[in-house]
């Protein structure tokens, strides 16, 4: 009891002045309802939050923001604003363009995959920082695994429809979708690096200890909060002594 792990990409870790973070069950298993403590721990004065709706929308986050945009994804470059997304089996993505100092955090579930917003994120990054395709590194995060995202035989013929048989593995007539797959061969074929994208092969489903499963616990599931921003500062989340446990 008591300590709060928080999850980083190893590659992203590197660049001094981004900050991120993926809250987990231990500490912020409701992390809606626990954004005051949440950024009060993590030294956070803005953080902002779409409203999420399985689209394909993006917003770019310039500073101040009344009201939650309708989006799933944030895009921003000025420091000090951070900007998060909610996920509960969808998979959380941070792209980073370190030269023209851009991010975005994308809620990409089954229904935006298809919707292609983890493509036309890079493209709105390409025409909003001018960044260059191969420059950017990436981050899919924990989500639901191929292991137990079962889809109806309707949703898997949307996905054979969008990639082919590739996209669906049936397994005596079942449908299983692997959807960081999908995200990684896509972003591959629009000219990301490979070596640039770390994956994790963390499931949301088969881990009850870290993460909230939307499959697993229906309504009363939880959320990971996933947020980033750019700091002023170099100041790494490891080095400022409040004792995270990065659990990787
Ligand atoms: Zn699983």
């Amino acid at each position: 009891v008591g300590e709060a792990v928080f999850l980083q990409f190893e590659n992203m870790i590197a660049f001094p002045f981004l900050f991120h973070v993926m809250t987990t069950k231990k500490g912020f298993p409701h992390p809606r309802k626990e954004v005051d403590r949440l950024k009060a721990l993590l030294g956070i004065d803005r953080l902002y939050l779409p409203s999420q709706v399985h689209g394909s929308h993006w917003v770019l986050v310039d500073g101040e923001m009344e009201e939650a945009p309708v989006a799933d994804a944030l895009l921003v470059s000025v420091p000090e604003v951070c900007v998060g997304v909610l996920v509960a089996d969808c998979v959380p993505l941070l792209v980073v363009d370190p030269h023209k100092r851009g991010l975005a955090v994308i809620h990409a579930g089954w229904r935006g995959i298809l919707a292609s917003i983890h493509t036309k994120v890079i493209q709105a990054m390409h025409e909003v920082f001018g960044s260059r395709v191969s420059d950017l590194v990436a981050g899919v995060g924990p989500a639901i695994g191929e292991c137990c995202f079962e889809v109806g035989e309707d949703v898997a013929q949307l996905f054979y429809e969008m990639g082919g048989e590739r996209h669906v593995k049936s397994k005596r007539a079942k449908f299983f979708i692997d959807l960081r797959g999908i995200i990684m061969e896509e972003w591959k074929a629009m000219g990301m690096r490979e070596e640039h994208i770390e994956v994790s092969r963390e499931c949301t489903f088969c881990r009850p200890d870290l993460f909230p499963s939307f499959r697993r616990e229906r309504e009363q599931a939880g959320r990971c909060l996933f947020l980033a921003g750019w700091k002023k500062t170099g100041r790494v989340l490891r080095e400022n002594g409040i004792g995270f446990t990065i659990d990787r």
